[in-house]
């Protein structure tokens, strides 16, 4: 048998050890200005036979792992041995999280995903968390049928970027997305019993749009009420066009101090009750520290953002303006 299996070239960084799935090859939209992760490739959709032999020969590698941590006295060990052989899914010894990819995994039929989530249950019976990207538009054509078919197979949480709730800005940016189809994407996730994470990008609105990036987004969170917001700050990056409007002159990148004002009024307005701002990505070492749950910790939250926008005033550092994160 082969153990050859294919691997996503992204994944959330909270999916770090988790057993990475490919099911879809690529984006189905690949229209945000912003972004450079599948420049000029089309979406495939992986057979449903050819993704089983992917776990099937993941299951083999997991099982070789094992055997070598036993011969090798190292049965008390086997994440470490998994690691040392970067096999990092293998971190707590058996499979505990998965994570389906590419960009936008539901826009696969919704009985051929379930098929490979029930799938990866039968074969790694210690399972407890499956999760993936989803495009909000793609959850408002799905069928709340379909979408509890996806919950009862066992996916558990969707990520979903919004990135700013503006309507101005999410046409600019080419989202693809209404604020009101990001709300009702959110919405029928929830309803369907998903955890569900938004994904926000500060600095999108650059120095000319930033308080109706704030305010929009907020508004759009509140409606939606997610169990997790996470940051990820925006840089242009080479090649793409929100970097090409830059050289144009028709973006102004925001400032640190900028950045973090604009945060600190999206947490303000939040009202979210069931939610963890989280900042958990390296494109956000300007806000290191500004988690917490708006709906208990606020003001500790803003008094965090207050002395990062101090600091940012003495640094004088500047907001580099190309990055490949
Ligand atoms: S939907 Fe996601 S992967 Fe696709 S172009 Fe937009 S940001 Fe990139």
């Amino acid at each position: 048998m082969n153990i050859y299996y294919e691997q996503p070239p992204y994944r959330p960084p909270t999916e770090g050890y988790s057993l990475l799935v490919r099911a879809t090859r690529n984006c189905s939209w690949n229209k945000c200005e912003f972004c450079c992760m599948y420049q000029g490739a089309k979406l495939e959709i992986r057979p449903v036979e050819d993704v089983k032999n992917d776990i099937r020969a993941m299951k083999m590698v997991a099982d070789e792992m094992k055997d070598l941590a036993l011969k090798n006295g190292y049965g008390d060990r086997i994440g470490m041995v998994a690691r040392a052989n970067g096999i990092h899914w293998l971190n707590d010894g058996v499979v505990k999280h998965a994570f389906i990819a590419d960009s936008n995994s539901v826009i696969m039929k919704s009985d051929d995903l379930a098929e490979i989530i029930r799938f990866l249950y039968e074969t790694f019976p210690t399972l407890e968390r499956v999760t993936s990207y989803a495009r909000a538009k793609t959850l408002v054509k799905k069928s709340m049928e379909d979408l509890q078919l996806l919950r009862e197979a066992g996916l558990n949480r969707l990520h979903v970027g919004l990135e700013t709730g503006d309507e101005e800005l999410l046409t600019i940016i080419q989202k693809g997305a209404t604020p009101d189809e990001m709300i009702l994407g959110g919405q029928k996730a929830l309803q369907a019993g998903f955890e569900l994470s938004e994904y926000v990008m500060p600095g999108l609105g650059g120095q000319e749009k930033w308080e109706q990036h704030a305010r929009g987004t907020a508004r759009v969170l509140n409606e939606i009420n997610p169990h997790f917001i996470r940051l990820r700050t925006l840089f242009a990056v080479p090649g793409t066009p929100l970097a090409a409007r830059y050289e144009r002159g028709e973006f102004s990148q925001q400032t640190i101090e900028g950045l973090l004002k604009e945060v600190r009024l999206m947490i303000e307005e939040l009202t979210v009750s069931a939610d963890f701002v989280v900042s958990d990505h390296i494109a956000n070492r300007y806000m290191w520290g500004v988690d917490g749950k708006p709906s208990l910790d606020k003001k500790r939250m803003l008094k965090a953002v207050d002395s990062l926008i101090a600091a940012a005033r003495e640094s004088h550092e500047k907001y580099p303006v190309y990055s490949g994160l």
